[in-house]
Protein backbone atom coordinates (compact mmCIF):
# COMPACT_ATOMS: atom_id res chain seq x y z
CA UNK A 1 0.00 0.00 0.00
CA UNK A 2 1.18 3.65 -0.74
CA UNK A 3 1.83 6.29 1.37
CA UNK A 4 1.89 10.08 1.16
CA UNK A 5 3.49 11.81 4.30
CA UNK A 6 1.43 14.77 5.09
CA UNK A 7 -2.54 13.66 4.50
CA UNK A 8 -4.85 15.46 1.61
CA UNK A 9 -8.42 16.03 2.06
CA UNK A 10 -10.76 14.29 0.30
CA UNK A 11 -12.54 17.14 -1.32
CA UNK A 12 -11.07 20.96 -1.96
CA UNK A 13 -12.80 22.88 0.56
CA UNK A 14 -11.24 26.88 0.84
CA UNK A 15 -8.58 27.03 3.22
CA UNK A 16 -9.15 29.66 6.32
CA UNK A 17 -6.76 32.32 6.87
CA UNK A 18 -5.94 33.65 10.75
CA UNK A 19 -7.06 36.69 9.56
CA UNK A 20 -10.43 35.44 8.75
CA UNK A 21 -11.20 34.79 12.72
CA UNK A 22 -10.60 38.27 13.79
CA UNK A 23 -14.34 39.79 13.93
CA UNK A 24 -16.00 41.57 11.12
CA UNK A 25 -19.48 42.05 10.04
CA UNK A 26 -22.03 39.58 9.74
CA UNK A 27 -22.36 40.04 5.97
CA UNK A 28 -21.86 36.53 4.57
CA UNK A 29 -24.96 35.88 3.15
CA UNK A 30 -25.46 39.12 1.10
CA UNK A 31 -21.82 38.87 -0.17
CA UNK A 32 -22.57 35.39 -1.51
CA UNK A 33 -25.58 36.34 -3.43
CA UNK A 34 -23.35 39.38 -3.95
CA UNK A 35 -20.74 37.30 -5.77
CA UNK A 36 -23.33 34.67 -7.49
CA UNK A 37 -25.65 37.10 -8.83
CA UNK A 38 -28.90 35.93 -6.88
CA UNK A 39 -31.93 37.42 -5.29
CA UNK A 40 -31.02 37.69 -1.12
CA UNK A 41 -29.89 34.65 0.08
CA UNK A 42 -31.19 33.04 3.68
CA UNK A 43 -28.52 32.18 5.77
CA UNK A 44 -29.62 29.01 7.91
CA UNK A 45 -27.47 26.41 10.16
CA UNK A 46 -26.76 23.77 7.45
CA UNK A 47 -27.42 22.65 4.55
CA UNK A 48 -29.92 20.15 6.01
CA UNK A 49 -31.41 22.61 8.09
CA UNK A 50 -32.15 25.14 4.53
CA UNK A 51 -34.24 22.11 3.05
CA UNK A 52 -35.83 21.47 6.37
CA UNK A 53 -37.11 25.32 6.22
CA UNK A 54 -38.00 24.46 2.40
CA UNK A 55 -39.90 21.47 3.07
CA UNK A 56 -42.00 22.80 6.03
CA UNK A 57 -43.23 26.26 4.07
CA UNK A 58 -44.26 23.82 0.60
CA UNK A 59 -45.74 21.88 3.00
CA UNK A 60 -47.75 24.76 4.53
CA UNK A 61 -48.63 26.00 0.36
CA UNK A 62 -49.76 22.48 -0.06
CA UNK A 63 -50.60 20.28 2.97
CA UNK A 64 -52.41 17.70 1.36
CA UNK A 65 -49.58 16.46 -1.06
CA UNK A 66 -47.11 14.55 1.32
CA UNK A 67 -44.49 12.97 -0.97
CA UNK A 68 -40.89 13.99 -1.36
CA UNK A 69 -38.69 12.84 -4.23
CA UNK A 70 -35.01 12.41 -4.21
CA UNK A 71 -32.30 10.40 -6.42
CA UNK A 72 -31.73 6.92 -4.52
CA UNK A 73 -28.04 7.60 -4.50
CA UNK A 74 -27.60 11.10 -2.10
CA UNK A 75 -26.79 12.43 0.81
CA UNK A 76 -28.60 10.56 4.06
CA UNK A 77 -28.76 14.04 5.38
CA UNK A 78 -31.68 14.62 2.87
CA UNK A 79 -33.71 11.18 3.82
CA UNK A 80 -33.19 12.40 7.38
CA UNK A 81 -34.83 15.83 6.81
CA UNK A 82 -37.84 14.50 4.94
CA UNK A 83 -38.75 12.43 7.94
CA UNK A 84 -38.07 15.57 10.30
CA UNK A 85 -40.72 17.41 8.17
CA UNK A 86 -43.02 14.75 8.34
CA UNK A 87 -43.30 14.29 4.97
CA UNK A 88 -42.69 10.83 3.18
CA UNK A 89 -39.66 9.87 0.57
CA UNK A 90 -39.85 8.22 -2.47
CA UNK A 91 -36.94 7.16 -4.25
CA UNK A 92 -36.30 7.77 -7.68
CA UNK A 93 -33.49 5.20 -9.44
CA UNK A 94 -30.93 6.63 -11.43
CA UNK A 95 -30.24 6.95 -14.97
CA UNK A 96 -27.59 3.71 -15.42
CA UNK A 97 -24.53 5.07 -14.93
CA UNK A 98 -25.03 8.24 -14.41
CA UNK A 99 -26.05 10.36 -10.81
CA UNK A 100 -29.33 12.11 -12.73
CA UNK A 101 -32.79 10.54 -12.25
CA UNK A 102 -34.24 8.53 -14.56
CA UNK A 103 -36.52 10.13 -16.43
CA UNK A 104 -38.78 7.11 -16.69
CA UNK A 105 -38.52 6.47 -13.13
CA UNK A 106 -39.17 9.92 -12.49
CA UNK A 107 -42.60 9.92 -13.95
CA UNK A 108 -43.55 6.63 -12.37
CA UNK A 109 -42.64 7.95 -8.82
CA UNK A 110 -44.90 11.25 -9.25
CA UNK A 111 -48.10 11.83 -9.17
CA UNK A 112 -50.65 14.60 -7.68
CA UNK A 113 -49.39 13.08 -3.95
CA UNK A 114 -45.92 14.73 -4.70
CA UNK A 115 -44.92 17.57 -3.09
CA UNK A 116 -41.50 18.25 -4.23
CA UNK A 117 -38.54 16.66 -6.64
CA UNK A 118 -35.17 16.98 -5.49
CA UNK A 119 -32.34 16.94 -8.14
CA UNK A 120 -28.94 17.13 -6.96
CA UNK A 121 -26.08 18.64 -8.87
CA UNK A 122 -23.95 15.79 -6.94
CA UNK A 123 -19.82 16.69 -7.12
CA UNK A 124 -20.56 19.79 -8.04
CA UNK A 125 -21.87 18.72 -11.62
CA UNK A 126 -24.99 20.57 -13.20
CA UNK A 127 -27.97 18.25 -12.42
CA UNK A 128 -30.78 17.67 -15.13
CA UNK A 129 -33.38 20.34 -13.70
CA UNK A 130 -35.34 20.82 -16.37
CA UNK A 131 -36.26 17.55 -16.93
CA UNK A 132 -37.57 18.01 -13.20
CA UNK A 133 -39.13 20.99 -13.98
CA UNK A 134 -41.22 19.32 -16.86
CA UNK A 135 -42.60 15.99 -14.53
CA UNK A 136 -43.17 19.00 -11.57
CA UNK A 137 -45.23 21.35 -13.69
CA UNK A 138 -47.35 18.17 -14.96
CA UNK A 139 -48.39 17.23 -11.46
CA UNK A 140 -48.41 20.63 -10.22
CA UNK A 141 -44.97 19.42 -7.33
CA UNK A 142 -42.23 22.09 -6.40
CA UNK A 143 -38.34 21.26 -7.37
CA UNK A 144 -36.18 21.91 -5.16
CA UNK A 145 -32.46 21.81 -6.23
CA UNK A 146 -30.04 20.14 -4.22
CA UNK A 147 -26.44 22.04 -4.44
CA UNK A 148 -24.72 21.30 -1.45
CA UNK A 149 -22.02 20.29 -3.00
CA UNK A 150 -22.45 23.18 -5.96
CA UNK A 151 -21.76 26.43 -4.29
CA UNK A 152 -20.82 28.81 -7.90
CA UNK A 153 -22.05 26.41 -10.16
CA UNK A 154 -23.78 27.68 -13.29
CA UNK A 155 -26.15 26.78 -16.04
CA UNK A 156 -25.76 29.35 -18.87
CA UNK A 157 -24.32 31.91 -16.37
CA UNK A 158 -26.91 31.75 -13.88
CA UNK A 159 -25.94 30.04 -10.13
CA UNK A 160 -28.04 27.14 -10.00
CA UNK A 161 -31.03 26.84 -7.82
CA UNK A 162 -32.57 29.69 -9.70
CA UNK A 163 -34.19 27.26 -12.29
CA UNK A 164 -36.20 25.60 -9.62
CA UNK A 165 -38.78 27.02 -6.94
CA UNK A 166 -35.76 27.01 -4.23
CA UNK A 167 -31.85 25.87 -4.07
CA UNK A 168 -29.73 25.26 -1.19
CA UNK A 169 -26.21 25.24 -0.99
CA UNK A 170 -23.85 23.87 2.62
CA UNK A 171 -21.25 25.78 3.46
CA UNK A 172 -20.31 22.77 6.11
CA UNK A 173 -16.77 21.76 6.73
CA UNK A 174 -14.80 20.30 3.22
CA UNK A 175 -17.92 21.90 0.87
CA UNK A 176 -15.78 24.86 -0.80
CA UNK A 177 -16.59 27.83 1.36
CA UNK A 178 -16.80 26.63 4.73
CA UNK A 179 -18.30 28.11 8.34
CA UNK A 180 -17.94 24.48 9.75
CA UNK A 181 -21.35 24.26 9.58
CA UNK A 182 -24.14 26.22 7.58
CA UNK A 183 -26.36 26.52 4.70
CA UNK A 184 -28.08 29.18 2.23
CA UNK A 185 -31.59 29.11 0.86
CA UNK A 186 -32.44 30.77 -2.65
CA UNK A 187 -35.55 31.25 -3.88
CA UNK A 188 -36.47 32.95 -7.20
CA UNK A 189 -39.89 33.84 -6.16
CA UNK A 190 -40.22 37.13 -3.48
CA UNK A 191 -43.37 35.62 -2.23
CA UNK A 192 -41.97 32.47 -1.67
CA UNK A 193 -38.61 33.96 -0.67
CA UNK A 194 -40.99 35.72 2.12
CA UNK A 195 -42.63 32.24 3.47
CA UNK A 196 -39.47 30.69 3.46
CA UNK A 197 -38.16 33.74 5.77
CA UNK A 198 -41.24 33.57 8.27
CA UNK A 199 -40.89 29.53 8.54
CA UNK A 200 -37.48 29.92 9.84
CA UNK A 201 -38.06 32.96 12.44
CA UNK A 202 -40.67 30.71 13.57
CA UNK A 203 -39.47 27.58 13.81
CA UNK A 204 -35.36 28.16 14.14
CA UNK A 205 -34.65 29.06 17.73
CA UNK A 206 -31.16 31.06 19.07
CA UNK A 207 -29.64 28.04 21.25
CA UNK A 208 -26.43 29.58 22.85
CA UNK A 209 -24.63 26.15 22.94
CA UNK A 210 -25.09 25.38 20.11
CA UNK A 211 -23.25 28.07 18.32
CA UNK A 212 -20.36 28.15 20.77
CA UNK A 213 -19.57 24.14 19.68
CA UNK A 214 -20.19 25.23 16.17
CA UNK A 215 -17.46 28.40 16.74
CA UNK A 216 -14.92 26.05 18.77
CA UNK A 217 -15.50 23.48 15.86
CA UNK A 218 -14.85 26.16 13.45
CA UNK A 219 -11.29 26.88 15.30
CA UNK A 220 -10.45 23.81 15.07
CA UNK A 221 -11.54 23.03 11.43
CA UNK A 222 -8.99 26.24 10.75
CA UNK A 223 -6.27 24.83 12.59
CA UNK A 224 -6.58 21.85 11.46
CA UNK A 225 -7.48 21.82 7.52
CA UNK A 226 -4.24 21.79 6.30
CA UNK A 227 -1.81 18.80 5.11
CA UNK A 228 -0.23 19.03 8.57
CA UNK A 229 -3.27 18.95 10.84
CA UNK A 230 -5.60 16.17 8.30
CA UNK A 231 -3.85 13.43 9.14
CA UNK A 232 -5.17 14.08 13.26
CA UNK A 233 -8.33 15.29 11.81
CA UNK A 234 -9.50 13.13 9.08
CA UNK A 235 -6.46 10.40 8.41
CA UNK A 236 -6.62 8.70 11.44
CA UNK A 237 -10.72 8.23 12.05
CA UNK A 238 -10.94 7.32 8.42
CA UNK A 239 -7.76 4.54 9.20
CA UNK A 240 -9.77 3.66 12.21
CA UNK A 241 -13.49 3.35 10.91
CA UNK A 242 -12.30 1.37 7.77
CA UNK A 243 -10.22 -1.46 10.46
CA UNK A 244 -13.27 -1.91 12.40
CA UNK A 245 -15.05 -2.70 8.86
CA UNK A 246 -17.28 0.63 9.31
CA UNK A 247 -17.13 2.39 5.58
CA UNK A 248 -20.10 4.05 6.21
CA UNK A 249 -18.31 6.02 9.39
CA UNK A 250 -14.95 6.25 7.15
CA UNK A 251 -16.66 8.20 5.05
CA UNK A 252 -19.02 10.47 7.61
CA UNK A 253 -22.24 9.21 6.12
CA UNK A 254 -23.53 7.82 10.00
CA UNK A 255 -25.42 11.01 10.53
CA UNK A 256 -27.48 11.76 13.69
CA UNK A 257 -31.26 11.02 13.21
CA UNK A 258 -32.31 14.85 14.32
CA UNK A 259 -31.48 17.49 12.82
CA UNK A 260 -30.41 20.47 14.90
CA UNK A 261 -31.98 24.14 14.45
CA UNK A 262 -30.73 26.61 15.60
CA UNK A 263 -29.15 30.80 14.44
CA UNK A 264 -25.84 31.46 13.26
CA UNK A 265 -23.87 33.66 15.46
CA UNK A 266 -22.44 36.69 14.26
CA UNK A 267 -18.50 35.88 14.63
CA UNK A 268 -19.30 32.60 12.71
CA UNK A 269 -20.89 35.05 9.57
CA UNK A 270 -17.83 37.56 9.52
CA UNK A 271 -15.38 34.75 9.34
CA UNK A 272 -17.68 33.34 6.52
CA UNK A 273 -17.60 37.07 5.00
CA UNK A 274 -13.99 37.16 5.38
CA UNK A 275 -13.32 34.44 3.30
CA UNK A 276 -15.55 34.86 0.39
CA UNK A 277 -14.21 37.37 -1.67
CA UNK A 278 -11.77 34.10 -2.24
CA UNK A 279 -13.93 32.33 -3.18
CA UNK A 280 -14.43 33.30 -6.65
CA UNK A 281 -10.59 32.87 -7.71
CA UNK A 282 -10.33 29.36 -6.17
CA UNK A 283 -13.24 27.92 -8.16
CA UNK A 284 -11.64 29.54 -11.05
CA UNK A 285 -7.77 27.41 -9.56
CA UNK A 286 -9.69 24.42 -8.87
CA UNK A 287 -11.85 24.19 -12.33
CA UNK A 288 -8.56 24.60 -14.20
CA UNK A 289 -7.17 22.00 -12.25
CA UNK A 290 -9.99 19.79 -12.58
CA UNK A 291 -9.94 20.38 -16.36
CA UNK A 292 -6.11 19.20 -16.80
CA UNK A 293 -6.38 16.40 -14.34
CA UNK A 294 -9.74 15.24 -16.36
CA UNK A 295 -7.43 15.19 -19.81
CA UNK A 296 -4.87 12.99 -17.80
CA UNK A 297 -8.21 10.20 -16.76
CA UNK A 298 -8.84 10.02 -20.39
CA UNK A 299 -5.98 8.41 -21.33
CA UNK A 300 -6.52 5.36 -18.67
CA UNK A 301 -9.06 2.97 -20.46
CA UNK A 302 -12.07 1.77 -18.39
CA UNK A 303 -12.79 5.07 -16.64
CA UNK A 304 -16.25 6.84 -16.41
CA UNK A 305 -15.78 10.47 -15.79
CA UNK A 306 -18.10 13.69 -15.40
CA UNK A 307 -17.64 16.52 -16.99
CA UNK A 308 -19.91 19.78 -17.35
CA UNK A 309 -22.24 19.55 -19.67
CA UNK A 310 -23.01 22.20 -22.79
CA UNK A 311 -24.07 25.50 -21.32
CA UNK A 312 -22.87 24.51 -17.80
CA UNK A 313 -20.40 25.51 -15.11
CA UNK A 314 -20.01 23.36 -12.26
CA UNK A 315 -17.61 22.92 -9.30
CA UNK A 316 -14.99 20.66 -9.10
CA UNK A 317 -14.53 19.41 -5.16
CA UNK A 318 -13.44 16.25 -6.34
CA UNK A 319 -13.71 14.49 -9.44
CA UNK A 320 -15.93 11.71 -9.59
CA UNK A 321 -15.16 8.34 -11.40
CA UNK A 322 -16.85 4.71 -12.43
CA UNK A 323 -14.88 2.38 -12.59
CA UNK A 324 -15.73 -0.73 -14.95
CA UNK A 325 -17.26 -2.69 -11.60
CA UNK A 326 -17.33 -3.01 -8.30
CA UNK A 327 -14.45 -5.61 -8.32
CA UNK A 328 -12.29 -3.16 -10.02
CA UNK A 329 -12.97 -0.16 -7.77
CA UNK A 330 -12.37 -2.22 -5.17
CA UNK A 331 -9.03 -3.09 -5.86
CA UNK A 332 -8.03 0.74 -6.48
CA UNK A 333 -9.57 1.50 -3.04
CA UNK A 334 -7.57 -1.02 -1.38
CA UNK A 335 -4.29 0.92 -2.23
CA UNK A 336 -5.55 4.21 -2.65
CA UNK A 337 -8.25 4.60 0.20
CA UNK A 338 -6.08 4.65 2.97
CA UNK A 339 -2.97 6.85 1.03
CA UNK A 340 -3.30 9.92 2.38
CA UNK A 341 -3.87 11.01 -1.07
CA UNK A 342 -7.15 12.56 -1.26
CA UNK A 343 -9.25 9.09 -2.76
CA UNK A 344 -12.36 8.12 -1.47
CA UNK A 345 -15.92 7.30 -1.95
CA UNK A 346 -18.76 10.07 -1.78
CA UNK A 347 -21.92 8.23 -0.36
CA UNK A 348 -21.05 4.62 0.61
CA UNK A 349 -24.44 2.89 -0.30
CA UNK A 350 -27.82 3.53 -2.11
CA UNK A 351 -30.11 5.05 0.22
CA UNK A 352 -32.07 1.88 0.74
CA UNK A 353 -29.24 0.47 2.01
CA UNK A 354 -27.91 2.57 5.06
CA UNK A 355 -29.73 0.19 7.87
CA UNK A 356 -29.83 2.97 10.03
CA UNK A 357 -31.73 4.45 7.84
CA UNK A 358 -34.04 1.42 7.54
CA UNK A 359 -37.53 3.50 9.12
CA UNK A 360 -37.08 6.53 7.13
CA UNK A 361 -36.40 5.35 3.70
CA UNK A 362 -38.89 2.85 1.91
CA UNK A 363 -37.43 -0.58 0.57
CA UNK A 364 -37.60 -0.05 -2.84
CA UNK A 365 -35.43 -1.83 -6.00
CA UNK A 366 -32.83 0.63 -7.35
CA UNK A 367 -30.16 -0.86 -9.29
CA UNK A 368 -28.83 1.87 -11.09
CA UNK A 369 -28.04 3.60 -7.95
CA UNK A 370 -26.86 0.44 -6.20
CA UNK A 371 -24.35 -0.08 -9.28
CA UNK A 372 -23.80 3.49 -8.93
CA UNK A 373 -22.39 3.48 -5.32
CA UNK A 374 -20.38 -0.13 -5.98
CA UNK A 375 -18.28 1.42 -8.76
CA UNK A 376 -17.92 5.31 -8.42
CA UNK A 377 -14.54 6.41 -6.11
CA UNK A 378 -13.56 10.51 -5.68
CA UNK A 379 -10.30 11.68 -6.35
CA UNK A 380 -9.75 14.69 -4.04
CA UNK A 381 -9.73 18.37 -5.98
CA UNK A 382 -7.47 19.97 -3.46
CA UNK A 383 -4.66 22.27 -4.51
CA UNK A 384 -2.39 20.74 -1.80
CA UNK A 385 -2.86 17.49 -4.24
CA UNK A 386 0.48 18.43 -6.40
CA UNK A 387 0.61 16.78 -10.37
CA UNK A 388 3.20 14.06 -8.68
CA UNK A 389 0.68 12.86 -6.36
CA UNK A 390 -2.03 13.10 -9.18
CA UNK A 391 0.80 10.68 -11.09
CA UNK A 392 0.62 8.24 -8.28
CA UNK A 393 -2.97 7.62 -7.88
CA UNK A 394 -3.46 7.33 -11.87
CA UNK A 395 -0.59 4.45 -12.06
CA UNK A 396 -2.61 3.20 -9.40
CA UNK A 397 -5.58 2.84 -10.89
CA UNK A 398 -3.98 1.89 -14.20
CA UNK A 399 -2.81 -1.30 -12.18
CA UNK A 400 -6.07 -1.47 -10.60
CA UNK A 401 -7.72 -1.88 -14.33
CA UNK A 402 -5.56 -4.19 -15.68
C1 LIG B 1 -23.75 17.64 2.42
C2 LIG B 1 -25.00 17.45 1.64
C3 LIG B 1 -26.24 17.83 2.14
C4 LIG B 1 -26.41 18.40 3.52
O1 LIG B 1 -25.70 19.57 3.75
P1 LIG B 1 -25.13 19.89 5.24
O2 LIG B 1 -24.68 21.31 5.14
O3 LIG B 1 -24.02 18.93 5.49
O4 LIG B 1 -26.25 19.72 6.18
C5 LIG B 1 -27.34 17.65 1.35
N1 LIG B 1 -27.24 17.12 0.11
C6 LIG B 1 -26.06 16.73 -0.42
C7 LIG B 1 -26.01 16.16 -1.80
C8 LIG B 1 -24.90 16.87 0.33
O5 LIG B 1 -23.73 16.47 -0.18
Amino acid sequence: MIHRRQELPPTAGLPLRWRDLQPGAPTLADDIAALLGTPPLQLECSGTASLLVALTTLREQQPLRRRVVVPAYTCPLVAIAVHQAGLELQLCDLRAGHFDMDPVALRVACDERTLAIIPTHLAGRVADVDDALDVARRVGAYVIEDAAQALGARRDGVSVGMAGDIGFFSLAAGKGLSIYEGGLLLARDPVLRAHLAETSARIVPRRIGWEWRRSIELLGYAALYRPRGLGLAYGGPLRRALHRGDPVAAVGDDFALSIPLHRVGRWRQGVGAHAAPRLPTFLKQTRDQAQRRLSRLRRIDGLELFDDRAGTQGTWPFLLLLLPDQARRDRALDQLWQSGFGVSRLFIHALPDYAYLADRVPQQDVPHARDFAARSLSISNSPWLTDEDFEVICRSLEIALN
